[in-house]
């Protein structure tokens, strides 16, 4: 078998080979040529030890010295490039406690975790596939390499990654592999949320979102995502995976930031505490607040006059009016009954009124006034409190009508809000 690997990666096999190294390219880069999948990033593993590897290239960056880890820079891409090695035994569930290098490429083939990420390559010696890795990917199946059980057991993220790579590949996971999975499924509980965040948001992502169906039943979420549980067991879950599914073509092209975001909030759409799933999932700050306003609003009422839309954006925010459209259209067209083609009909009306507010320009916050707190306290308002509640009392009759944004009218205004503001102080 021929694989197609970059000029860069090859020019960096035959350096090592010609000096009497042995080096692949291996791991996820050979899964994905052999797929037709285009690979994230080329991994080299090699005989040559770290220092050697210093020796050989120019460019280098010490990635993970302690694991054999050297970054070669050729033609402005990074290959990581890894000693062949032994993991250790095992720390905490992830870390080997030590790593030994070793000079056998059968021995850092059976460190990895399936067979179809067990492959290596190279233009020269070919495909060395050792434990089955291209059976398993004609029969589309996930299988551990070597026993499943002991695997699992070094470490716990791999039975989330089983249930990753099924998704992305839409693959199934081969029988002994599941069982042993679900057997030690508890363990999840020992890796860090950001590594279990990083491989639901590659699931939730990939074309087979359906897979965290799998993920529950084997009793993984129900460690770090007990809501999702809660929502299958109402008989909701497979509604929400169509949703997520939709959600995710109609934001196709969009900022990776803002895709994430619409996936998971409408796996959470229905939780009713978005913002402490994303927090406990350590979150950035932006993604939290985010997917807790749309969840928060993925399901209420529009009211389709434009006042009521534009006091409507101004209070949940300009910026995320796009993104709830889209969540919206998603969450309902995942119910598919006739109460949710009214609701988006309903939708479709308000985004129409939206698109005109923007494209009027239209004043949606104190911002927008034409005239600013500075401007009232030089008009004879003290500086105070009572500066911001005549600024939001401005805003409140803009909304209603926007034509009245002008200088004058806003501090005739403010000056006979401020008389009444007085009075009822007195
Ligand atoms: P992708 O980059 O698409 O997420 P990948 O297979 O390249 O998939 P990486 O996390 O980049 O995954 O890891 C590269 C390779 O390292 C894998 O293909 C696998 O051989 C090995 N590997 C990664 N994580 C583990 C693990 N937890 N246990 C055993 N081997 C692993
Ligand atoms: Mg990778």
């Amino acid at each position: 078998m021929r694989i197609d690997i970059p000029k860069d990666a090859a020019t960096i096999i035959s350096i090592f080979e010609n000096n009497g190294y042995e080096a692949y390219v291996v791991g996820g880069c050979v899964r994905d040529s052999i797929l037709d999948r285009k690979p994230e990033d080329w991994d080299i593993t090699t005989s040559a030890k770290p220092e050697e590897i210093k020796e050989l290239f120019h460019k280098t960056i010490d990635t993970g010295i302690q694991h054999g880890t050297v970054t070669i820079r050729m033609g402005g891409c990074s290959y990581e490039t890894t000693t062949f090695r032994i993991d250790g035994e095992y720390e905490d569930n992830r870390h080997p406690k030590n790593v030994e290098f070793t000079s056998l490429l059968s021995e850092d083939l059976k460190r990895r975790d399936f067979t179809i990420n067990a492959m290596a390559y190279s233009p020269d010696k070919g495909l060395i596939d050792m434990f089955g890795g291209i059976d398993d990917i004609n029969n589309k199946i996930i299988r551990c390499v070597g026993n499943p059980f002991e695997r699992f057991s070094e470490d716990a993220l791999r039975t989330l990654r089983a249930v990753r790579f099924a998704g992305q590949l839409g693959f199934e996971i081969e029988e002994n592999t599941y069982a042993a999975m679900a057997k030690i499924a508890p363990n999840i509980a020992t890796i860090s949320a950001e590594r279990i965040r990083v491989e639901i948001t590659k699931l939730l992502m990939s074309k087979g979102p359906d897979k965290l169906l799998t993920a529950k039943e084997a009793g993984l979420t129900k460690v770090f995502l007990p809501e999702w549980d809660a929502i299958v067991e109402k008989g909701d879950g497979e509604r929400i995976i169509r949703s997520v599914n939709i959600v995710n073509k109609l934001s196709q092209g969009m900022e990776e930031r803002d895709r994430r975001i619409l996936a998971f909030a409408m796996l959470l759409a229905e939780t009713g505490n978005a913002k402490d799933i994303m927090k406990r999932m350590k979150f950035d700050n932006y993604s939290i607040s985010m997917v807790d306003r749309l969840t928060k609003k993925c399901t209420c009422d529009f009211d389709i006059s434009k006042i009521e839309l534009r006091k409507f954006i101004s209070k949940s925010g300009l910026d995320m009016m796009e993104l709830l459209y889209m969540l919206r259209q998603a969450y309902y067209s995942g119910f598919g009954d006739e109460y949710s083609e009214y609701m988006m009909e309903i939708d479709r009306m308000s985004k129409a009124c939206y698109e005109q507010i923007v494209a009027d320009k239209d004043p949606l916050t104190i911002g927008d006034l034409m005239i600013t707190g500075n401007d009232l306290m030089e008009n004879g308002i003290p500086k105070g409190k009572m500066v911001g509640s005549i600024l939001n009392a401005l805003l409140d009759a803009v909304l209603e009508k926007p034509e009245l944004n002008h200088v004058n009218w806003l501090l005739k205004k403010s000056a006979i809000f401020y008389d009444e503001m007085n009075k009822t102080l007195k």
